[in-house]
């Protein structure tokens, strides 16, 4: 048995093939190489053992030179694209390389070359793409004065920049957050950031190319931006921007090995143009994502989505990732949804049309590549051949401000006509086997095709005539891919065969013959066949080449069809659930009448929901301080809130009576420790440290969650930390309207002391010793935590609810904890007084400790760690 050999690296004579694959290989590592063997694709050392393993393919191995053996494992080359996107899916890129010459004809070792590579970010296929999601790659540029961030969408072309010049990390991550792209390229190392790339792979499943520095060179880039924006050069300014865009345009480029289908017009957005809500407050209200585990149900995006096309579903999510905050802007988006709202004939008949419209963006992008097969030009003209009457429908409505829309709709007559006369009704997979072309379309197809179908007839013809001609039944005219046309005659009449018939080849049972006349038929008609095949070949590249050149136009109305398609899925949702339409402005108030969460509504069934009302403004009412028992309602109510107002500024209507929204600039929400089990994270530093990013970011123009700051700590810490937050939220410092939720009811004292703050409590109500949930939010503090009744209701032993009454009694009666009758339990293990002594010279050693720090310069972090290392000597 010859000796494996472990990496690839370790190979100082391999054979030719290897040498081949080597060279290949050192070209595209990082990638998986798939190398074409024959009809396998074949993977080699290490990866072979990968691919082995996450696509489950049974190792083997092959010579490899010097006498050893590579691992080896393939792949049938025909269901290459399904392993191929399970690769891909799980993050890895794939490199595939083809045999460039026929092996039939190379003299030596064929000739091969990676024709096409498939990365997480850069997919344009149809099964790796999810319709109703972006496929992002995102592209990150740390700078001199900043960092700016690049996403593009390459199966749609949608491209959007922005430049970060504070706050930059978190900014980032924000950012991502949002676009949640599938692979990053970075112009540092992994080192450099290690913070972004961990949230780039843990929080957005993303393949993180670190180390690109390569991609980021400035005067390629910028020679590369100008090629695609010509006309929008003098928008993109900042260089850190140029490098961002233009490190994409490269990675594509290599990647695509084909044109750049991106639009022409660039998405260039700065901070202040959106309303701002960061990563973990998305992720707190469940906009787009669940909290728990992967059930897309519980979040906003799926109440809110039912639009129907791919086109409508990735706008409502680009919406609900970036809200507006421009009431002009809101309110037109407003008034579209209102048009189909009130118009129910209309709603029905738009959705009805647009069912029909698949997803454009995608085709023509994939038209652009150049891999777009004759089926989807048909599916492109199924697409398309309902917009007349799409953009007649409205234009003869009472809608006026769809009209605005829909008569900038094209129609796309041309390329409509184009198609539908071209294009065959069912076209075939592949486009280098014919039946493309529809009949009528042009005369020399027909011509082809008459005589190719003929081929048959002629057979039939010959057959009947030459049985009759030589008097053998059994003879039949045939055809194999060999020998082209034969005459087959069965063993038992061969005698009667005519001298003009050539044997060409014997089997056991008959003899098979060529004529002089089978081979001139033969010759018309394969020549025929072939030329056919090449003339419809020819004739749909120049239809692909037509769409691809339109690309501009179909990307249009694209547009204009996601758009309204999202007003209309809006005012269904409305309908259906009983929305109204918000008055949006630039007031700083925040005023709801029966306001409903719009998920758990749907969760607990709608007339079981309790709705409630809200005023918060930057006066009187800044901060609503609420109380209430566990499960009360608390943070449902908060995020029901900023839920309301994040669907006001996307333009749609909202769950309650009646809404006034003065729009906010930015949304935080900070959960507290025990709602937010799931990351499992180190829970009181997290807590700080959104709540550090709330204090840091948030204006006047905020609305603010905080649910249960303070609860990751001691009690004495947290109710400290509590309450420093509310008094600084609350300063000119920030003044924004809040939302906070806490168990330490001794901070409604706080609503005497300072003006702005509103106590509020959810009512519970004692019945006997349970408890009864009003879900109703009421004026006042809450004296009475229910804790007790709630731990019952839980199912908590009697015994420990006895218990803890009695405990409690003690405390509110201001007696120290005493001990129950039959506890029995004392701890008596140190001595009273050494024990005193002992806490004595530990506290002393701590106040040393305290008075030596200079709070002055010191940074968080560093306090945190004092903080610790007090605790610790407190504890020893
Ligand atoms: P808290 O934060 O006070 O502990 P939650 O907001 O988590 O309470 O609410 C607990 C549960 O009560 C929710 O999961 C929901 O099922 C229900 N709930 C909350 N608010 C309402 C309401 N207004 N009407 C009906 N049920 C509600
Ligand atoms: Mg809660």
């Amino acid at each position: 048995m010859a000796e494996h050999i472990q990496s690839r690296h370790e190979l100082t004579n391999p054979t030719p093939m290897m040498k081949q694959y080597l060279d290949v290989k050192n070209e595209y590592d990082g990638f998986i190489l798939f190398y074409r063997l024959g009809d396998f694709y074949e993977c080699f050392f290490e990866d072979a053992v990968l691919a082995s393993r996450v696509l489950e393919l049974t190792l083997t191995s092959r010579d490899c030179g010097e006498g050893r053996r590579a691992a080896m494992c393939g792949v049938p080359f025909h269901k290459s694209d399904s392993y191929v996107s399970r690769l891909v899916d799980k993050g890895y890129k794939v490199a595939i390389c083809e045999q460039v010459e026929d092996p039939k004809s190379a003299v030596g070792l064929v000739k091969r070359e990676v024709l096409r590579v498939i990365t997480p970010g850069t997919v344009t296929g149809g099964e790796m793409l999810s319709s109703s999601n972006n496929n992002f790659l995102a592209s990150v540029c740390y700078g001199k004065s900043g960092a700016s961030v690049c996403f593009a969408d390459i199966s749609t072309g949608d491209v959007s920049v922005t430049f970060i010049d504070s706050d930059v990390e978190a900014r980032l991550i924000s950012e991502l957050g949002a676009y949640q792209p599938k692979e990053a390229i970075i112009n540092k190392s992994e080192a450099e950031c290690p913070s972004l790339a961990e949230f780039l792979r843990e929080k957005c499943g993303a393949l993180v190319d670190d180390d690109m520095g390569k991609l980021f060179n400035f005067d390629k880039a910028r020679e590369l931006v100008r090629v695609v924006y010509r006309d929008e050069m003098d928008k993109l300014s900042e260089p850190e921007i140029i490098m961002s865009v233009g490190a994409i345009l490269a990675y594509v480029k290599e990647t695509q090995k084909s044109d750049i289908t991106f639009s022409k017009e660039i998405n260039l957005y700065s901070r202040g143009e959106y309303l701002d809500i960061d990563f973990s407050s998305r992720r707190s209200l469940e906009l787009i994502d669940s909290m728990r585990g992967k059930d897309k149900r519980a979040t906003l995006l799926h109440i809110l989505d039912k639009t129907s096309t791919a086109m409508g579903s990735r706008l409502l999510r680009t919406w609900l990732l970036r809200p507006l905050i421009n009431p002009v802007a809101i309110s037109k988006r407003q008034d579209c949804v209102a048009d189909v709202y009130s118009n129910r004939v209309l709603r029905e008949e738009l959705s009805a049309l647009l069912q029909d419209t698949l997803d454009l963006e995608r085709l023509t992008a994939r038209a652009v590549y150049g891999s777009a097969n004759a089926k989807d030009l048909r599916t492109l003209y199924l697409s398309i051949v309902g917009l007349p009457a799409l953009k007649a429908m409205i234009l003869n409505s009472e809608c006026k401000n769809l009209k605005e829309i829909a008569i900038k709709l094209d129609t796309l007559d041309d390329v409509c006509d184009l198609l539908g006369r071209a294009i065959d009704d069912n076209p075939p997979l592949t486009i280098r086997e014919g039946r493309m072309i529809r009949p009528g379309f042009n005369p020399d197809v027909d011509y082809y095709r008459s005589v190719k179908d003929g081929g048959d007839g002629i057979m039939r013809s010959i057959a009947e005539r030459e049985r009759e001609a030589t008097g053998i039944k059994t003879l039949k005219v045939d055809y194999n891919k060999v020998f082209g046309y034969f005459i087959e005659v069965t063993k038992s009449f061969t005698d009667q065969v005519p001298n003009r018939y050539i044997r060409k080849q014997t089997l056991t049972n008959c003899e098979r013959y060529i004529t002089e006349e089978l081979k001139e038929m033969e010759t018309t008609i394969l020549t025929a066949e072939d030329n056919l095949v090449s003339l419809e070949y020819e004739l749909f590249c120049k239809l692909r080449d037509f769409v691809s050149e339109n690309n501009e136009r179909i990307r249009k109305a694209a547009a204009v069809i996601a758009e309204l398609d999202v007003y209309s899925a809006l005012a269904e949702v409305a309908d259906k659930n009983g929305y109204v339409c918000p008055e949006v402005d630039l007031s700083s108030e925040l005023v709801i009448k029966d306001g409903r969460h719009p998920v758990v509504e749907r969760f607990v069934g709608g007339a079981y929901f309790v709705p409630n009302d809200t005023r918060l403004d930057v006066a009187q009412n800044r901060l609503m301080l609420i109380t209430g028992p566990n499960m009360a309602g608390k943070s449902t109510y908060m995020r029901q809130v900023a839920i309301i107002t994040i669907m006001a500024q996307i333009g749609s209507f909202v769950p309650a009576k009646e809404a006034r929204i003065g729009v906010v600039d930015k949304i935080f929400t900070r959960v507290g420790a025990s709602d937010d089990l799931a990351s499992g994270q180190s829970t009181f530093m997290l807590e700080m440290n959104e709540v550090a990013y709330i204090l840091n970011n948030a204006t006047k123009r905020s609305l603010i969650i905080y649910d249960e700051v303070g609860r990751g700590t001691s009690t004495y810490d947290g109710m400290a930390i509590a309450r420093a937050v509310v008094e600084y939220t609350l300063s000119k410092k920030i003044g924004a309207k809040t939302l906070f939720a806490t168990h330490y009811h001794e901070l409604t004292a706080l609503e005497d002391e300072y003006e702005g703050i509103v106590n509020y409590n959810i009512a519970a109500k004692k019945r006997g010793d349970g408890v009864i949930f009003l879900r109703k939010i009421v004026r006042g503090g809450t004296d009475d935590s229910y804790g007790i009744e709630v731990a019952k209701l839980a199912g908590v032993p009697n015994d420990v609810v006895r218990r803890a009454k009695e405990i409690l009694v003690d405390i509110e009666n201001g007696s120290t904890i005493t001990l129950g009758k039959d506890a029995g339990l004392k701890k008596n293990n140190v001595e009273p007084d050494l024990f005193t002594a002992i806490a004595s010279t530990r506290e002393s050693e701590v106040c040393t400790r305290i008075s030596e720090i200079d709070i002055n310069t010191m940074t968080p972090i560093e306090a945190m760690n004092i903080l610790f290392e007090l605790k610790k000597l407190l504890e020893k």
